[in-house]
């Protein structure tokens, strides 16, 4: 996983609020189906272009033969382009390489604020969203208002 980039804030942990919203992916969605979220690749279908005897076109051909997480695909003979690579094309109403990513969030959002930041902070409260939403709006705004102050 890549990591994370956090600047490291001018004042003290107390100094900032953390607005977050979380949804799990174990207990807020359930995996669905690329018909379900409407996926461009399967009503499409979709090309991947790979350089011959490669690591990517070993991973293409794994993907497309179900290796990786057990849903075939059907592709066309490659195509040799001018530049020598190859064109794998995956015709339409066949599950896409994203497919087992494909989820539906099931529970809403939880929607919390804290005192402090990622160095230290409180327990977090939960809010609801439209109080979240106000008062993020209001310390947006409250940011704003002191920049230009200046
Ligand atoms: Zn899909």
């Amino acid at each position: 996983m890549r990591s994370l980039f956090r600047a490291t804030p001018n004042g003290p942990p107390g100094a900032y609020d953390t607005y977050g919203v979380r949804v799990p992916r174990a207990t807020h969605t359930i995996p669905v189906s690329c018909t379900s979220v409407g996926c461009e690749h399967y009503e499409n279908g979709w090309a991947c272009t790979v350089i011959p005897d490669s690591a990517e076109q070993k991973t293409l051909i794994d993907a497309a033969d179900g290796r990786i997480d057990g849903m075939r695909r059907q592709y066309l003979k490659p195509e040799r382009t001018p530049e020598g690579w190859l064109r794998y094309v995956f015709p339409a109403g066949q599950p896409c390489f994203a497919a087992s990513a494909h989820v539906e969030q099931i529970k809403p959002a939880t929607t919390l604020i804290q005192r402090g930041d990622w160095r230290r902070h409180e327990r977090p409260s939960i809010v609801s969203v439209p109080e979240w939403t106000d008062r993020l709006g209001e310390n947006q705004q409250r940011i704003i208002d002191r920049q230009s102050r200046g």
